[in-house]
């Protein structure tokens, strides 16, 4: 393993992504920016490395299985390992999604791509997290996927729009995170999902209202965490979400 700290950010061509790979860049961390779309993924990569950033590209869609077993690969040849895994990518999946107005290859597209592309990403980079002295996951949730903000008692939080595709992949990706804290809880791996707030990035038509660097704050305090810091947690900047 490398004496420098590796990281892979999923999704880092641009939006969140790409500010959490220029933020842990920034630390002196050596950054593997996985995108699925070469023309995209090189130029993120050359704008990160004249900012100052160790960045490399990492071929990678989510959705993908020979993809994603090549990224590991990579990051063995290329880096030595991994540290630290941003599950970054995700989709709203675009189409109809409102109750009584679904389609359901809208739901299938935003699970596949927000829960099974994280844990298909994460079983392949496991094996290379267990060797790092201080190895970190972080998933990229949203507090809409939060069932007490979703519940119609939900108050003054932004709930998000009604939506059976996005919230519900959200919700169960903290699921997911929390089975993995919990079979890793007897391991040096942290492992919590983390909202950005509502920031402005494509996935919104950029109606978002904090910038890509204010939304990658959290990911990367996450990605920073002391030895023994928290485990299993869903975060934004303001503390703790509740589930
Ligand atoms: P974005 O600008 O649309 O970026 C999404 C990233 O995910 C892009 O790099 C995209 O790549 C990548 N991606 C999508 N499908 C992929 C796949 N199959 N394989 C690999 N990469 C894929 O959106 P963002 O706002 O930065 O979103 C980042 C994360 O924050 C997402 O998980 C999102 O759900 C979450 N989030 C965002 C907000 C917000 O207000 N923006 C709020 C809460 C949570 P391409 O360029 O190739 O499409």
């Amino acid at each position: 393993m490398s004496e420098r700290t590796v990281a892979l950010v999923t999704g880092a061509n641009k939006g969140i992504g790409y500010e959490i790979a220029a933020g842990l860049g920034a630390l002196g961390w050596r950054v593997g920016v996985g995108a699925r779309d070469g023309r995209r993924r090189e130029e993120a990569v050359a704008k990160l490395r004249t900012g100052g950033v160790d960045a490399f590209g990492v071929p990678l869609d989510v959705t993908d299985d020979a993809s994603v077993s090549a990224a590991a690969r990579l990051l063995e040849a290329e880096a030595g390992g991994l540290d630290v895994l941003v599950n970054n990518a995700g989709v709203t999946g675009g189409g109809q999604q409102r109750p009584g107005d679904v389609d359901l290859a809208t739901v299938r597209t935003a699970v596949e791509v927000n829960v099974i592309g994280v844990v298909r990403v994460t079983e392949a980079m496991l094996p290379l997290l267990r060797r790092s002295a201080s190895p970190r996951i972080v998933n990229m949730s949203s507090g809409v996927g939060s069932l007490a903000r979703q519940s119609a008692s939900a108050g003054e939080h932004e709930t998000g729009p009604l939506a059976v595709a996005y919230s519900p992949s959200k919700t169960m990706l903290n699921a997911v995170t929390i089975q993995y804290a919990r079979a890793l809880a007897d391991t040096n791996i942290l492992i919590n999902a983390a909202c950005p707030g509502f920031t402005a990035t494509d996935l919104n038509g950029f109606r978002g209202v904090r910038t890509p660097q204010q939304g990658a704050a959290i990911a990367i305090r996450l990605a920073t965490l002391p030895d023994g810091g928290p485990t299993g947690g869903y975060f934004e900047d303001a503390g703790v979400i509740p589930w």
